[in-house]
């Protein structure tokens, strides 16, 4: 971690980009950086950008545009739902279905469908956001009925460690759901994106099946 913060964002991001097995996308999580980082990290071949926070992905908006595309990786509020329909492609962080009415409401204004991922909260901590495991299916089953939202899949974080082994078993688990629910075949829904994985777990991610990783740290340094 040290050595990558000596190299510029875009060998960082080339360097990843080298080592990512087929399949597997990329998103650079772009909470703290810079517009000009961002705008370099997308020169170096970063073709999605992960925002935690609707306001910073309008600063970053304004340097990059659609050079990218733009997914919500953080928590959405209700009052911040209407921006964020306008700008973002996809919105990996549901986590209720009060919100999945009001991004269903927005979409229907501007004549738009949203993909979206589920957000589980696989480490069952409290202060997380994400459903736990066992709600997923309802939800997706409710969400199925909203016809401006299109389930793509699941994302998790899992509870925060320095061993990368540590999130194996959150990783795995989600990727057992995602599974399952792909075979329930619901209308609307379509299992296509297993996003997991940070600059600390991402490669074990990969042996458990994500095809997004998200990473920050690893092409922007400690911010
Ligand atoms: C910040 C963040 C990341 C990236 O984490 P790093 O450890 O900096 O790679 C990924 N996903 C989410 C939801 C984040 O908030």
């Amino acid at each position: 971690m040290a050595n990558s913060a000596l190299k510029t964002v875009g060998e960082n991001v080339r360097q990843l980009l080298s080592e990512l097995p087929p399949g597997v996308e990329l998103v650079a999580a772009a909470k703290g950086a810079r517009p000009e980082e961002v705008l370099e990290a997308v020169g170096a071949g970063v073709k999605i950008i992960g925002e935690s926070y609707v306001q910073e992905a309008e600063r970053h908006y304004q340097a990059v545009g659609n050079k990218a595309r733009w997914h919500l990786i953080g928590h959405l509020q209700k009052n911040k739902v209407k921006k964020a329909v306008a700008l973002f492609d996809m919105i990996e962080s549901l986590d209720s279905l009060e919100i999945a009415r009001e991004i269903d409401k927005q979409c229907a204004r501007l004549g738009k469908t949203m993909p979206v991922l589920i957000e589980v909260n696989s480490g069952r901590e409290k202060q997380k956001s994400g459903v736990l495991p066992e709600q997923v299916e309802p939800l997706a089953g409710e969400l199925s009925a909203l016809p401006n939202i299109k389930v793509m899949g699941l994302m998790t974080i899992g509870p925060r460690s320095a061993n990368p082994e540590d999130y194996r078993p959150c990783f795995a688990e989600t990727r057992q759901l995602f599974e399952k629910l792909g075979k329930l075949d619901l209308p609307g829904v379509e299992m296509k994106y297993l996003s997991m994985g940070m600059s600390a777990s991402y490669t074990v991610a990969i042996e458990e099946g994500a095809n997004l990783v998200r990473i920050g740290t690893k092409i922007f340094g400690e911010r």
